[in-house]
């Protein structure tokens, strides 16, 4: 039974696995057409967004487009959650129009859970908060998979704002899962010391060179700035101690790959070089959101 996804946590390495795998199939071959498929004609996708995003309610609606669902995105600006709406009902009111699954990204940790315990409708998390983003640890491992082959022992290097990132923590979840070596690293502010005990095979350093030496990929995070209320260092002074350079990569493996979920700062968290960079997957890691998201509604709407 695969009711909804609501973290990478508690999922089975082997549901992970076949996602993964079944994500390949849907990935663009160049000189052929997109596949279009029939699989979710029918069926209703609700992406439900309160808070900003561009790659992933996009994603999610273009997956869903590919195979053959209806979708409606609602945002919190253009909904009556602007009005005063509190989300029990709005979700009683989206629960009301039989959606088959609803995708929803909240500021709250925990809020999907909570849907998810309120509706009878299976629901993907498309990030809570400071917890989870199980999506987009799934299109980071496609696209360390489609580089590299492999995860097990792979040195990951997650660099920037740890402490607020749920782009971290699922990795980290996923990562672990397959025996990869993690080193996470950041200023100690942003470094909370519980998270090497997240999972086995965890390393905390505030050393950005130690991080990087010998990493077969080095993944960029953007400083949270909505979920940050002291003031924050200017982009500048930021980017001299963590900001991702040309020379940096000199210290990883020749083939290593640089990874950012996304929005990316120039200037602040890596340089325009690095980000146009050979090196650079950030484009591929879109590419394998729609892909992912593709496998991951099949798998819940097709049961
Ligand atoms: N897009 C990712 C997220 O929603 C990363 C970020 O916003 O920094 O968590």
């Amino acid at each position: 039974m695969f009711a909804g996804l609501l973290g990478i946590e508690g999922l089975d390495r082997r549901v992970i696995e076949a996602i993964l795998d079944r994500a390949k199939d849907f990935q663009a071959v160049p000189g052929q057409p997109l596949k279009r498929l029939d699989a979710l004609r029918g069926r209703m996708m609700v992406n439900l967004f309160f808070e900003a995003s561009t790659r992933t309610r996009t994603s999610f609606e273009i997956a869903a487009k590919r195979l053959g669902a209806d979708t409606i995105s609602i945002t919190a600006a253009g909904s009556s959650v602007s009005k005063g709406e509190s989300l029990v009902d709005t979700l009683n009111t989206l629960g009301a129009m039989h959606p088959d699954v609803i995708v929803m990204r909240h500021a709250a940790s925990g809020a999907p859970h909570f849907l998810a315990r309120h509706l009878p409708v299976p629901i993907v998390n498309a990030g809570d908060g400071t917890h989870e983003h199980p999506t987009q640890a799934l299109l980071d491992a496609r696209t360390i998979l489609d580089r590299t082959g492999k995860l097990e022992g792979l040195h990951v290097a997650i660099i920037g704002d740890i402490a607020h990132s749920r782009v971290a923590r699922s990795n980290v979840h996923l990562l672990s899962k397959f025996g990869a070596k993690i080193v996470l690293c950041g200023p100690a502010s942003l470094l909370p010391k519980q998270l090497a005990e997240m999972a086995p095979g965890v390393t905390l350093t505030t050393d950005m060179k130690q991080a990087i030496k010998g990493a077969d990929v080095v993944m960029m995070l953007r400083v949270q700035l909505e979920r940050i209320h002291e003031p924050a260092s200017p982009a500048g002074e930021y980017f001299a101690f963590y900001g991702l350079r040309l020379e940096h990569l000199q210290l990883a493996r020749p083939d290593a790959i640089v990874m950012h979920p996304g929005p990316i700062n120039r200037g602040r968290e890596l340089s325009s070089e690095v980000a146009d960079s050979q090196r650079s997957v950030i484009l591929n890691q879109v590419e394998n959101g729609i892909a992912v998201r593709m496998a991951v509604l099949e798998r819940i709407l097709s049961q």
